[in-house]
């Protein structure tokens, strides 16, 4: 299997190689050439495997380097963190007709974890198969949860140093407490005057500077992504559409072959493409339920044909890992809308940095996307939404899957469909305490360790003990930036460094 660049179809590379440099040199994002299709009969083997032995048979239809046996132990290794690691991503009946997928087992709390636990792996993996000696230099921007999640994967990893910048301002408590306390020797993390785009495109002027890569080249660096455009961080995410789709046919919720949506929350659009990848494979799911916040652009892209930020607000809200403007992955999709026609990719693309929009036409869109369904959740009715789940159903919600649960039930009031829909549950609750707090007890508790612990005194959900100890852990790292002082500090650490 070869990979592409969304922007030149011509520029083909092995998935190796693809990881390693986690984006195209001419800006374009990495795609496997075709899909790999998988049958029933397929599907039917995995209902019997375990979540490592899943994730291993699926990853090595794209990376033919490397042998199920190899890509078996790295997952193996992977899911060792997560609470189970053999049912790392449980799906949960938490009503009748309520299916949620809990992907935050693993050591974060967040659903970036099952990406990025398996991530560091393969990258190393894929340097040694490269007989690549360098050292690899990570650079993250965040909206939150991709930045703690990386760092526990890459923190005291041989070759690799890991620098993470989240928008100051734009980060829950708990979240910012959770990277600015972090260990391991190769870390550096700062705050950007900002929000998230202002911090990614920081990151991506860097990407795109030669003379960084010059510089770092001589001190033996060479720059990589762990964010969502990376292609490793893409394909682990595939699984647990899989193993979901399994656990509802163990379960007997569904017999095989039968049709199921999923119903995801989205910043980036990493989740929901994978699930949209699943689908390409074979994976029978009827539609994918785009579910925003009131940054709502996908939503109005879906509707419209027109993704636009011109002239849009960035709005801060509860589920800050999904304020977000500028979707990346969407560029994937894009691509396979056009019928992978990679100029006119590009074009689009240009045209969204340069104009800050770009159109497709509505028939294109329905046609190539029709199984998209996008809409939107507000403020008060992701509130809401968590607090009457708790009290008809016993379950608590963050305020990412609270806006999934709003869409999914819009979704039914607009489509007549009969098939069953998982919400995909992107983070422990404990994760965003105020946010739960507030809607809980209709009242705000500006301190984050208060409001953990007076939610868990009315639900007795216990605090993950990670969290809790965030209120004990010294500030490591305190430093917050301009975006244009970046590049400036990234250099600065090389030189520090071994
Ligand atoms: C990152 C994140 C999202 C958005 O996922 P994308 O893949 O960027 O669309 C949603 N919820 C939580 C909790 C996240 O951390």
């Amino acid at each position: 299997m070869k990979f592409i660049s969304t922007r030149n179809g011509n520029y083909k590379i092995t998935g190796t190689e693809a990881v390693i440099k986690g984006i195209s040199p001419d800006g374009g994002l990495f795609v496997p050439e075709s899909f790999p299709k998988v049958n029933l009969p397929f599907i039917d083997e995995l209902c019997d495997l375990t979540y490592p032995q899943t994730a291993s048979k699926i990853m090595a239809l794209f990376m033919d380097d490397f042998s199920e046996e190899e890509l078996f132990a790295m997952a193996e290794d992977a899911y060792k963190c997560f609470s189970d690691p053999e049912d790392a991503c449980p799906v949960v009946n938490v009503d009748d007709a309520i299916f949620i997928t809990e992907l935050w087992h693993g050591p974060t709390f967040a659903f970036k974890d099952v990406a990025l636990s398996f991530l560091p792996r393969l990258l190393t993996a894929c340097k040694k198969k490269m007989g690549n000696n360098e050292k690899t230099l990570i650079l993250v921007a965040t909206s939150g949860d991709t930045g703690k999640a990386a760092i526990e994967g890459f923190k005291d990893v041989e070759g690799t140093d890991i620098i993470v910048f989240y928008p100051e301002d734009g980060v829950s408590e708990a979240q910012k407490l959770q990277m600015k306390t972090s260990g391991g020797q190769n870390v550096y993390v700062a705050g950007i005057k900002g929000n998230f785009d202002d911090a990614q495109n920081g990151v991506k002027r860097i990407f795109a500077d030669d003379s960084v890569k010059e510089e770092l080249k001589e001190k033996g660096f060479a720059l990589s992504s762990a964010n969502s455009i990376n292609w490793g961080r893409l394909m682990p995410q595939i699984v647990y559409y899989f193993t979901s789709y399994c656990q509802m046919v163990n379960s007997g919720e569904i017999e095989l072959g039968d049709e199921i949506n999923f119903c995801v929350p989205c910043g980036n659009f990493g989740n929901i493409l994978a699930g949209w990848y699943a689908k390409q494979m074979g994976l029978p799911i009827k539609n994918l339920i785009c579910a925003s916040n009131s940054n709502k652009v996908l939503t109005d892209f879906f509707n419209t044909g027109k993704y636009s930020i011109k002239d849009r607000e960035f709005i801060k809200t509860t589920s800050p890992s999904m304020d977000i403007l500028i979707s990346s992955n969407l560029e994937r999709l894009v691509f396979e809308i056009l019928g992978r026609d990679w100029e006119k990719t590009a074009l689009l693309m240009k045209n969204l940095k340069e104009k800050g929009e770009f159109e497709i036409d509505k028939k294109t869109l329905s046609k190539k996307a029709g199984c998209f369904f996008a809409d939107y959740a507000t403020l008060d009715e992701v509130e809401n939404a968590i607090s009457v789940v708790y009290e008809s159903s016993d379950y608590l919600l963050d305020p990412h899957t609270a806006v999934a649960m709003v869409v999914s039930e819009s979704y039914y009031d607009q489509v007549e469909d009969d098939t069953l829909t998982i919400v995909m549950s992107t983070a422990n609750p404990y994760k965003f305490p105020q946010a739960v707090h507030q809607a809980l007890f209709g009242r705000e508790e500006k301190d984050a360790f208060k409001a953990m612990e007076r939610v868990a005194q009315e639900t007795g959900e216990p605090i993950p003990y990670a969290l809790l100890k965030l209120k004990e852990t010294p500030i490591r790292f305190n430093d917050v930036l301009y975006p244009l002082e970046l590049r400036d500090k990234v250099i600065e650490y090389t030189k520090k460094t071994r």
